[in-house]
């Protein structure tokens, strides 16, 4: 474990045992955080999944919106065990039917991504969810995307944020990590 990793929780220490980093994948300089071991741990990813129900269970959550793809992981998990409706943002040209679309910024160049047009209603109370928050460009673009049909954001929550990424300052709504570790 390196030296600024930091568990916010005790269910934090169980990201933090079952994470792997890859140097340089997919691309030369990328420090990779894999949650691959923490799915093979069936108590890890239960602990994990029951802390963030726990955090959220007086919320008033209507919908949890996973982001594509491994936001999908979590936020179907942590839907099922909420008893929640699960919404997809996906990339581009994935979803059916009337979507709206969001253009937004990587690290190099720019992704699509969109969220069929009925899955929201306004007012209604979302949890955004992904895996990891680095600089923040993609979960401020599916908050935008919740926004534009009328939903409020509660919160955007992670497992893994990358710190000094800047994540939390472009989301610019309310974020929560269950562990911060080096980029
Ligand atoms: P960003 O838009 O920079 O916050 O990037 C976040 C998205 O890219 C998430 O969907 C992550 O799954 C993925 N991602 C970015 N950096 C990493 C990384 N170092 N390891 C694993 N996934 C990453």
């Amino acid at each position: 474990m390196g030296f600024s990793e930091e568990s916010k929780t005790e269910d934090g220490n169980w990201v933090l045992e079952h994470l792997d980093t890859i140097a340089n994948f997919p691309k030369p300089g990328i420090q990779f955080k894999s949650i691959g071991p923490l799915l093979r741990h069936p108590e890890a990813f239960h602990k994990v999944i029951s802390s963030l129900a726990e955090r959220y269970k007086d919320a008033k959550i209507d919908k949890i919106v996973g982001l594509d793809s491994r936001g999908f992981i979590f936020g179907t998990a942590l839907a099922y065990e909420m008893k929640l409706p699960f919404v997809m943002v996906r990339k581009a040209g994935k979803l059916p039917g009337d979507v709206v679309k969001i253009e937004y910024s990587l690290e190099y160049g720019t992704s699509c991504f969109e969220i069929e047009r009925t899955s929201i209603s306004p007012e209604e109370n979302i949890l955004v969810i992904d895996d990891v928050l680095a600089t923040g460009g993609t979960a401020s673009a599916a908050c935008s995307l919740v926004e534009t049909l009328g939903g409020h954001v509660h919160e955007v929550v992670c497992l893994i944020e990358l710190e000094g990424l800047g994540g939390r300052e472009k989301v610019n709504r309310p974020v929560y990590s269950l562990v911060s570790v080096e980029p």
